[in-house]
């Protein structure tokens, strides 16, 4: 197992890919620059390096445990967290007015890509902290926030996200916890909740607990749903702790991976029940939630790349240690190195492409989210609805990338892959349910499909399809890469074709639903094709130093990998239909 976080890489999407320097011009992320920029992520990767991935294998080995109530997480997973806090890194994008640096998403995302290479399962509880700290920040109560918005920031307590329920998974319109209105002006909540990441454990001295539920008299379905802050122990307006809450962690899962982080089933409620306060309105608790679902998306989105990082380094690693038979045309004598095998270097092209690939997604989706918010009126909500477009595919595309990549790296190593001891099978264990939680895989593309892809009649995508176009233009004019700009505007009509699909009048939902998985596939690859080749191409018109290394992935990306677009055109434009007819086979 090796990971050393990537900055140099991390650093060049955010430049050359994205444009920091155009979110610097805004103006509104303080007096950040460029050199802020490398100097928070050259600090990030070293905690990551250091500290953040020896608890990696040691949280796989040594699972969180639950003994009489109290969970204690993998060993040396309090002490890193405890530096962690100190480090400030909760609080890069705080608002000021509560602890934060006010710093872009974008930043907060690159860092989070190291601590997620370096240990995804630690990385989960700092995730589900910010979700905590968005949905209070845009809809708690002045109080709320006071209390609550300084000690998450800081680190000083976490928080979690308490949707799922046994009946309600994907369908979160059908859970039943309950909530009764106290003459006080609180709640008292009662049920269970199944699946709850770092729903109890020993990092801090206090969880605050966000949680849906239902009142008494509330519409059925997702318009009857309210968000509550339910606090492990109650706190005092001075914010000392008080009684502890009637809340309880009642067993943990045990996992197929990320089996460091503690995933919860919660009881609210089994006494006098749990105190909560509203967040936001009565019945309106999935609008909440949902303004902060484009960067938790974002944030599994991410998760993928790391993952798919550390598997392609560790693949690398072992690929020039291990030496077996002679490649062709191989010169010196013995064995070759298995990384000369063209059959090895061509697993190890697709996993360097497809985690440059799903890192240039994130990029793209978190600099359309800093910008929806640093700018105003027109722009900021054209810039809104592509963060929305481009979420289901960085959610979606990075972390199918996440454990095919790790997949590859398995194959790379051999039998030593099936072996724990290289580490290999352990992304792979870990990468498979971020393609479930935070709405499955299927469900992402479902939402590009059916609410995305139509908004502004067409227009947030036909901008992005006009984009991709001009690099392929830009691309084929550069005489090494005619081959590169053609396939990558192949790709951008396949994509546009595709789109034309869904768009037909009287599109039947069940067919659009039934290809939409292959649909974001090869949008996903269309528009990283094309933005991957951008980045490289500016690096090599800035004279960057690493600009053969990217220009090398850039054409292995268009050359090899974008002809897939073609097929899945086909499978999108002409499978639809046969998906139902089918059924009969599954009798
Ligand atoms: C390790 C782990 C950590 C988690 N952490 C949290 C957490 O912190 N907080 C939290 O609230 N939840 C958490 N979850 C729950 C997670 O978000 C859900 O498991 C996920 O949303 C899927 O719900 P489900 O498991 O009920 O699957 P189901 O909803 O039963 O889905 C099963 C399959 O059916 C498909 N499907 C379902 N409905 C539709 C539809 N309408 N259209 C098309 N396909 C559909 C799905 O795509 C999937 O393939 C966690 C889960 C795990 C395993």
């Amino acid at each position: 197992m090796a990971y050393t976080a990537p900055v140099d890489d991390i650093v060049h999407a955010l430049t050359r890919i994205a444009s920091f320097d155009r979110l610097v011009a805004t103006g509104a992320f303080g007096d950040v620059d460029l050199a802020t920029l490398r100097a928070i992520l050259d600090e990030s990767a070293r905690f990551s390096n250091e500290q953040l991935e020896p608890l990696c294998k040691a949280g796989d080995r040594t699972p969180a445990r639950l003994e009489a109530g109290k969970v204690t997480t993998s060993p040396g997973w309090k002490d890193a967290y405890v530096k962690w806090a100190r480090g400030g890194w909760g609080a890069l994008t705080g608002s000021h007015d509560f602890g934060g640096q006010g710093l872009p998403l974008s930043l907060a995302m690159a860092a989070q890509e190291m601590w997620n290479g370096a240990s995804v399962a630690f990385c989960l509880g700092p995730t589900l902290t910010a979700g905590a700290i968005e949905a209070i920040a845009a809809h708690g109560s002045e109080d709320l926030k006071a209390l609550y918005l300084p000690r998450l920031i800081s680190g000083e307590w976490m928080g979690t996200m308490n949707l799922t329920e046994p009946g309600a998974g994907s369908d979160v319109g059908a859970l039943r916890t309950r909530a009764e209105r106290r003459d006080d002006g609180t709640y008292r909540l009662f049920g269970s909740k199944i699946f709850i990441t770092y729903g109890e454990h020993d990092l801090t001295n206090n969880i605050a607990h966000l949680v849906l539920a239902r009142l008494p008299d509330a519409p059925a379905g997702t318009r009857g749903i309210s968000l509550f802050l339910v606090p492990k122990y109650l706190v005092n307006p001075d914010g000392s702790l008080g009684a502890r809450n009637d809340v309880v962690c009642a067993g943990l899962e045990h996992k197929l991976g990320i089996h460091g982080s503690p995933t919860c089933t919660m009881v609210y409620g089994e006494r006098e029940g749990a105190v909560g306060w509203l967040i936001g309105e009565e019945n309106r608790g999935l609008a909440a939630m949902f303004t902060m679902m484009n960067n938790a998306r974002l944030a599994v989105g991410i998760q993928g790349v790391g993952i798919a990082e550390a598997a392609t380094q560790t693949a690398l690693l072992y690929a020039r240690d291990r030496r077996q038979g002679r490649a062709p045309g191989a010169t010196g004598q013995g064995m070759s190195p298995i990384i000369e095998h063209p059959d090895v270097t061509r697993m190890l092209l697709t996993g360097r492409a497809l985690t440059v690939a799903s890192r240039a997604l994130c990029v793209l989706t978190a600099e359309a989210i800093d910008l929806s918010h640093a700018l105003k009126g027109d722009d900021a909500a054209r810039w809104a609805e592509r963060a929305a477009l481009l979420t289901p595919l960085a959610k979606a595309f990075s972390t199918d990338c996440g454990f095919d990549v790790a997949s590859l790296g398995v194959q790379v190593h051999g039998g030593m892959g099936y072996i724990e001891e290289t580490g290999a099978a352990q992304y792979l264990r870990d990468a498979r349910i971020t393609q479930i939680y935070e709405g499955t895989n299927g469900i992402q593309a479902i939402d590009l499909v059916s609410r995305k892809l139509p908004q502004s009649g067409g227009a947030t995508l036909a901008a992005l399809l006009d984009e991709a176009r001009a690099i392929a233009r830009d691309v084929a004019v550069e005489p090494d890469l005619s081959i590169a700009g053609r396939r990558i505007d192949g790709a951008t009509e396949d994509a546009a074709r595709a789109a034309a699909w869904f768009a037909a009048l009287g599109r039947d939902p069940g067919d659009a639903q039934a290809v939409a998985v292959p649909f974001l596939r090869l949008l996903s690859l269309a528009l990283a094709g094309a933005h991957v080749m951008k980045g490289a191409l500016a690096a090599r018109h800035h004279r960057d130093p690493d600009a053969g290394r990217h220009l090398a992935i850039a054409r292995f990306l268009a050359e090899h990998l974008l002809d897939e677009t073609a097929s899945l055109a086909v499978r999108v434009t002409e499978g639809a239909a046969i998906v139902a007819v089918a059924r009969d086979g599954l009798e």
